[in-house]
């Protein structure tokens, strides 16, 4: 079978390989889209950490096409999503409940063969049906959506809260769809994209701003701006310095900061200790998907989260090695690998 394997940082290549077999406990998925994440891009960088050889690929839907021994609630021929994130159970981080901090967390498409490819297997407990009647690409915004909804949780976003998101794509108009479902009033998002202000604007957004004409702080946060004395939550989805830097100045007295955003390792920001005392800002961070991909699962399954708008493109193995070997397109928010489109 074909799949898109990296052989080590900065070679990514096509390459034919045999097809998985399931082992005990394993599901053989064919996969039917699989998207490519900011993620990808790092791994292939070498910004992140992995396990070349590999086959990348950690955002996949299929159906299943074989079983191995000792499986259960699956059957030949179902829609299932992947959370490509395999915790060990056993290590004292899993023990507190904390699978997504596990010390041994193993993640499929990076550190064992992923969605990049025409099969890939999977264990069982990291499967999750789908509908049949769901359009198949859909199922490969499950992943992504669980990480967000593990961030709209930590900023404990109420009927009535204000929020603003920094950044326009898959993560940021995830959340902004998120943040009105948990009963935001307001949901600000900040991006230089015109395209991608428009779109948030119809997925919920009550508002959106540029970032680049002027100061976005005092625009938004200005006793005449969108949020007088800034936001209730501020949820970083863009893993960019300067905003990192921004989003404290942007939430108000006794505010949140979420940090969604993956930023390269190393990178470091300037923040004010001072102001964050004073004016008792909360700054968390939001790391992948703790018991969240059901609820993502569902919340695509359902419809109440759309995700036909957030597909720019849909693209076979070869043109997806340039695709990951090369930033993502200007306006690009997200690009499914199709097994079959070449
Ligand atoms: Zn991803
Ligand atoms: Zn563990």
């Amino acid at each position: 079978m074909k799949a898109v394997r990296l052989e080590a940082p900065g070679k990514l290549a096509l390459c034919e390989v045999e097809r998985p077999e399931p082992a005990k406990g394993e599901l053989l998925v064919r996969v039917e889209a699989c998207g490519i994440c900011g993620t990808d891009r790092h791994l292939f960088k070498g910004e992140f950490p992995s396990n070349p050889p590999v086959t990348l690929g950690h955002e996949f839907t299929g159906i299943i096409e074989k079983i191995g021994g000792s499986v259960s609630g699956f059957r030949e021929g179902m829609r299932v999503t992947g959370d490509p994130n395999i915790a060990c159970g056993r290590c004292p981080e899993c023990q507190r409940g904390r699978v997504n901090l596990c010390r041994k967390l193993q993640a499929i498409g990076i550190h064992r063969d992923g969605g990049f490819a025409e099969y890939v297997c999977i264990p069982q407990q990291q499967a999750f049906e789908l509908p049949d009647a769901l359009p198949p690409l859909y199922g490969a915004f499950c992943e992504p959506l669980a990480c967000c909804i593990h961030g709209v949780d930590l900023a404990e976003i109420r009927t009535g809260s204000s929020v603003i998101v920094l950044g326009g794509g898959v993560i940021g108009l995830l959340v902004v769809q998120l943040a009105r479902l948990a009963g935001a009033t307001n949901v600000v998002l900040v991006t230089r994209g015109e395209e991608k202000r428009r779109l948030a604007e119809k997925l919920g957004a009550t508002a959106s701003a540029d970032p680049s004409t002027g100061d976005i702080v005092a625009r938004l946060t200005a006793l005449d701006g969108v949020l007088p004395g800034g936001a209730d939550v501020v949820i970083e989805c863009a893993g960019v310095a300067e905003t990192i830097e921004q989003a404290a100045s942007l939430a108000r007295r006794g505010g949140t900061v979420v940090i969604l955003g993956v930023m390269p390792q190393g990178v470091k920001v300037e923040i004010e200790p001072f102001d964050l005392l004073f004016r008792e800002i909360k700054l968390m961070s939001s790391f992948i998907n703790p018991f969240t991909h059901r609820r993502a699962a569902d919340l695509i399954a359902s419809g109440t989260i759309k995700v036909e708008s957030l597909i720019s493109r849909r693209i076979g193995f070869s043109e997806a090695v340039q695709a990951i070997s090369n930033p993502a397109r200007g306006g690009e928010i997200r690009a499914l690998v199709i097994p079959g489109l070449g």
